[in-house]
């Protein structure tokens, strides 16, 4: 596996992959998981060439995202790395993507930016929208992948993709879990035992709300209520917000139908952690 932290190493190498094989890229911020190595093994079966990249960055830590604790990680995530075959691990340096004069910036429009984590975390998402393009340009994939546990960061990259005429495809691949249904994540390392079993109830509570449309429930109020009542009766789960809303636009549904996502956002103890679940167009549940 070849090691790129320099941007014009990246350009280059890029460059040279145009008249080659198909380039699968996976940006990942670390701390490495199974969630990531579904992402990984996708872009390795699709694609001559693969893609990780590393980068967190610092100016947009959610809370319970330690700075510190991700760079012990990156030698087991470079071993992790190289056992699933990954042809470039790229892992730029924070002064090099964002140098002190660094001033421009991807911004959308609408509810997508502007509700549920575009109201918690705004700064967040420009980070996130502006880091995608500049790793987009560098490494210049044929195929981008991403988790739908992260639904509303995956329909800003997909409104991006399509406004800015980027030419890549995207592939979402579903959310992995533990085998209590907790969504695997980097910030579930920073949860006590106490707090990692209470968490479980974020998932909990998105399968009431599918048992509620099940039983013929379609007000959205009335289901975001009982996703949330759910979330209350765990004394350390502390809500942020749990909707149902449209899984490309973010914006309220009149109704759940199919085509809604049940989507939840909660704190427990310091990490913050998101899960969603879809109620597919076609009437079946992406849980
Ligand atoms: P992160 O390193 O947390 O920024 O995540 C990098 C990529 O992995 C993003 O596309 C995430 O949506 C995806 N991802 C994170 N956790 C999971 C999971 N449990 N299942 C599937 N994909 C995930």
């Amino acid at each position: 596996m070849r090691i790129i932290d320099n941007l014009d190493e990246m350009t280059e190498t890029a460059r040279g992959w145009l008249s080659g094989g198909s380039v699968g890229f996976v940006p990942t911020r670390g701390h490495l998981h199974t969630g990531h190595l579904a992402l990984i093994q996708a872009a390795r079966q699709e694609c001559e060439i693969s893609v990780v990249s590393i980068f967190l960055d610092t100016t947009i830590l959610g809370s319970g995202e330690d700075p510190a604790a991700y760079p012990q990680y990156l030698v087991q995530d470079l071993q992790l790395l190289t056992s699933a075959n990954v042809d470039v691990a790229f892992l730029p340096r924070a002064g090099d993507m964002y140098p002190p004069d660094f001033s421009t910036y991807v911004a959308l429009t609408g509810p997508l930016w502007e509700r549920l984590e575009g109201a918690s975390r705004p700064d967040y998402l420009r980070q996130i929208a502006t880091g995608i393009v500049k790793f987009f340009q560098l490494v210049r994939p044929d195929i981008a992948y991403f988790g739908q546990k992260d639904a509303q960061q995956v329909a800003i990259i997909h409104h991006i993709v399509r406004d800015l005429n980027i030419d890549i495809s995207l592939r979402v691949l579903p959310t992995v879990r533990e085998s209590d249904g907790l969504a695997v994540s980097s910030s579930n390392a920073a949860l006590s035992p106490a707090q990692r079993q209470a968490a479980t109830v974020i998932h909990r509570a998105l399968l009431a709300g599918k048992a509620l449309v099940e039983n013929g429930e379609r007000r959205p109020a009335s289901i975001e209520k009982a996703m949330a009542d759910l979330v209350a009766r765990e004394a350390a789960v502390k809500l942020d917000y749990a909707a149902a809303c449209r899984p490309d636009t973010f914006a309220e549904v009149d109704t759940a139908a199919p085509g809604t996502l049940l989507v939840i956002a909660a704190y427990v103890g310091k990490a913050r952690l998101v899960d969603n679940i879809l109620w597919t167009s076609d009437g079946r549940w992406l849980l």
